[in-house]
Order: structure tokens, then sequence, then C-alpha cells
């Protein structure tokens, strides 16, 4: 097999030549046809994380080096190991790739997103910036059947974290205002799953006129630019009134700082994106106003399962994705960290 792997931080990523594994027990190796790139890989290649208070580095964390980035990954079953029973080689599936412990309570009430010993593939386990993965178990694989496989593979990240912020909003009321801040990829993901979900009263912040036109495109029925220091009025007065949720898609000091005082009481913030930040919270308003700041991070198996059968139902419409053949992946990732991509870019094995 080959993989393209991080051998230090922020340099090129290198390409390596190494056997196929043969899977043992339960695992099951999966032949890679797509791997969606994601601004996680962008962090994890740089090798640090901003916390807001400080910064982290992946190695102060255990990560180790060489790492092969890539978890929204697509392909076939290409081996099985000896107690593999429900899927066969040559089947297409997708990969749940935020793989906990398996053992600990948290693991074992369905949410290994959260496990604290995760081995998350693509970062503590290798991704699918090659032309093979290891999945541990066939009940992280999901079949999307007639699915665009491209877009299917973006499901396993954005798709997913999108799905799971808007999942602990509801229920609300289809005409009740929620406020989507952030209009890039998971943005634009958050506004068709609530679209999908029949919500109509979908609001959407950011900084760029041009990203606002692309979320009226894409279903928000109102827009606030986020530029200016009355931000918070203008979003109180766009929703007509404080609202009960929004969900931060950026999630960095500005964002925070803005959406935190147009909640209304027993509203909520669900703090997604990673941008890096802090605000400081009035203990007293958190308690009289009801008030919950929620983060949310990726999303469950069943929650891909879900949001998978959702877009088998043809209930999701297509984010903007651009499909690039693997070999040009240091070229996309520069791409993805100066900005110049739009929607996601889906790495493809050529067509031979
Ligand atoms: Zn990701
Ligand atoms: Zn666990």
């Amino acid at each position: 097999m080959r993989s393209w792997k991080v051998f230090e931080a922020s340099e090129v990523l290198r390409q390596v030549k190494e056997a196929t594994p043969e899977p043992a027990g339960s695992e099951v190796v999966v032949s890679v046809s797509h791997c969606g790139l994601c601004h996680s890989d962008i962090t994890l290649w740089k090798g640090v994380f901003d916390m807001g208070d400080k910064k982290v580095t992946i190695d102060s964390i255990g990560m180790k080096h060489p790492i092969t980035l890539g978890h929204e990954i697509l392909g076939t079953v290409s081996a099985v190991g000896p107690d593999v029973t429900d899927v066969k080689i040559g089947d297409r599936r997708l990969v749940y790739p935020w793989l906990g412990c398996g053992e600990c309570d948290t693991c074992r009430t369905g949410r290994e997103n959260l496990c604290m010993q995760g081995r998350p593939l693509g970062m503590r386990r290798p991704g699918g910036f090659g032309s093979h993965v290891v999945v541990p178990h066939s009940r992280y694989l999901i079949d999307t059947g007639d699915l665009d496989p491209a877009l299917a593979a973006t499901y396993a990240c954005s798709g997913l974290t999108a799905y799971s912020a808007i999942r602990k909003a509801m229920p609300a009321s289809p005409d009740e205002a929620i406020v989507v801040v952030g209009a890039g990829g998971l943005g634009l993901s958050g506004i068709v799953i609530l679209k999908a979900f029949g919500h109509e009263n979908i609001v959407v912040v950011d900084v760029s006129e041009d990203k606002l036109e692309t979320a009226v495109k894409a279903g928000a029925h109102k827009t606030v630019l986020s530029t200016g220091d009355d931000v918070t009025k203008k979003i109180v007065e766009t929703a007509g009134r404080p609202v009960r949720t929004i969900i931060d898609f950026v999630n960095n000091s500005q964002t925070a700082a803005f959406s935190f005082p147009a909640l209304a009481r027993g509203g909520r913030i669900i703090m997604v994106g990673m941008f890096g930040g802090q605000i400081t919270v009035p203990t007293m308003r958190m308690a009289q106003g009801g008030l919950s700041l929620i983060g949310s991070i990726t999303g469950t198996l069943q929650e891909l399962r879900d949001l998978v059968e959702l877009a088998k139902r043809g209930k999701l419409d297509a984010i903007p994705y651009e499909a690039v053949p693997k070999t040009s992946i240091n070229d996309a990732m520069d791409r993805l960290r100066r900005g110049a991509v739009k929607g996601r870019i889906v790495l493809q094995e050529e067509i031979a």
C-alpha cells in the first residue's frame, strides 16, 4: 500500500510504500476510493491546537509522527479478518472514524466520539490519506447505497459534525429562528440539514457578503453581516426577538461575544467551531436566564447512520465539493490552508 504521511509538523507530506496490512480477528481493510480534506487535518499537520488561553502541541498529548491523516473515508472492503461475517470483499462502505476504546461507559452508551481513550482514524490510528485503511470492526462501516461516494465521504466528519449539532437544537418549531454562525463548509451543511428537518426560519451570520449569498442559495431564510460592533442587535432584530438557539460553527472570541447577549431566556449556544478563543460568562445571567453553553464535537456512530439514512431518502441537498486526485494531496492541503477552497476537497483514487 502507499500512504502520504506527516513526518514533521508543517512539512510536505511524504509518500510511503509499505506492505498492505493483513486483517486479524474482527478487522476489515478498506481500499480507500475517497477521502475528504478537513480543517482538522491542517491543524494536525501544523501540530498545534489553539485552546484560547494556551497552545497545545500534538506531541504533548501523545501523538507521534509519522501520522497518516484523513478521517472522511469511503472505499471498498479489500480484506476481512476471520471473525468478520457482515461485510465481504468488494462492498462499498463509509467509515465511521471516531473510534473509542469500546469498553468505558461513554463507549458502551454509544458515544465513542467522547471516549477519553479515543483513537480516531486519521489521528491516533492511520487514516485515509493512503490506499488502504484498517478498521477494527465492521460495525464502523455504513452502506451508502447509491449515494455519490465523494459527497458521502464528507458525511463522516463535516456532515456528521453539523448533523450532531443540529440534533442538539431539536426539537424546535419550524418557524422559530435558529441562528447559524458561519457559512463555510460546516455552516452550509448545517443549513441543508436544518432544511431536511423541515426548518423554515434559518438566520445565517457571517463576516463575508459572498458567503452569505452562498448561504441563501443553500436555503438560509435571513442573513446578518457580522461586521461592525452592533452584531448582537442585528441578530436580535433579524430574528425578531432574542433567540433560543444559536449554532456557532466558528466559535471564536468574536462570535461567542456577539452571540451570548443575543440569547433569550432558556437559550443555548451550541459551540462547534474550532477556531479557538474564549469568553467571560456572567454566572448570574447563566442561572437567571436558564442558559446553556453546549459543546458539540463530531457525532456518534448512530448519528452517522441516521445522517446517511436521511441522505438516502433524498432529503439532503448536496454541499459543494471538488474531487482531486490523491497524488495532488500537498497542493490540496496548501489550498485549504490558504482558504482558497469553496466547499470541500475530496481526494479520489485516480481512475486507471
Ligand atoms: Zn474533520
Ligand atoms: Zn471508551
